[in-house]
């Protein structure tokens, strides 16, 4: 089993740095990473980590959508619809506030997967919607970045009020 660690969170440098692609996917210490990131995302609770969120500039993020995790290795957007649509967004390294965040409805997105396989997918809607978001974790970017106006963010305890209407 992995250990949950420490979540880094905004302000800290590495954040906005850009991460680097992993030379060997099979190498132990990113065997070790995987399973590390794993226990820290069912931990939080989330639908995706990415590895600088844990201290780690390499470009692997695990995407959670539904009970199956799936691990990204060193992945390329390759295309993004001109079309966007706009839903709320939260970020383990962003306690507290949620984010009204423009995305594309569809992409296409090319990455190794953890059997060493180069996979060529497009996802649309949420999915598309969490893959850009850990991508743009790999690009030193995060949320905040892409929203079209700061009144598009809101504090957790407002965004739960949201849900309650609903
Ligand atoms: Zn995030």
């Amino acid at each position: 089993m992995g250990k949950v660690l420490e979540m880094v969170e905004l302000g800290q440098p590495i954040l906005r740095k850009k991460a680097k692609p992993v030379s060997d996917i099979f190498a132990p210490h990113i065997k070790v990473l995987c399973e590390n990131m794993l226990a820290t995302l069912e931990f939080a609770n989330g639908v995706g980590l990415a590895a600088p969120q844990v201290g780690e500039l390499l470009q692997i993020f695990i995407v959670c959508p539904d009970d199956e995790p799936i691990f990204i290795f060193n992945p390329k957007i390759t295309y993004y619809s001109k079309r966007t649509v706009k839903d709320w967004e939260g970020c383990l390294s962003i306690p507290g506030i949620r984010g009204y965040v423009p995305r594309s409805d569809v992409i296409r997105i090319e990455f190794t997967d953890i059997t060493g396989e180069r996979i060529c997918a497009e996802a649309e809607d949420f999915i598309a919607r969490v893959f850009q978001h850990e991508y743009d974790h790999l690009l030193g970017k995060v949320f905040l970045d892409r929203l079209s106006s700061n009144k598009d963010i809101i504090t957790e305890k407002e965004y739960k009020a949201l849900g309650d209407e609903d």
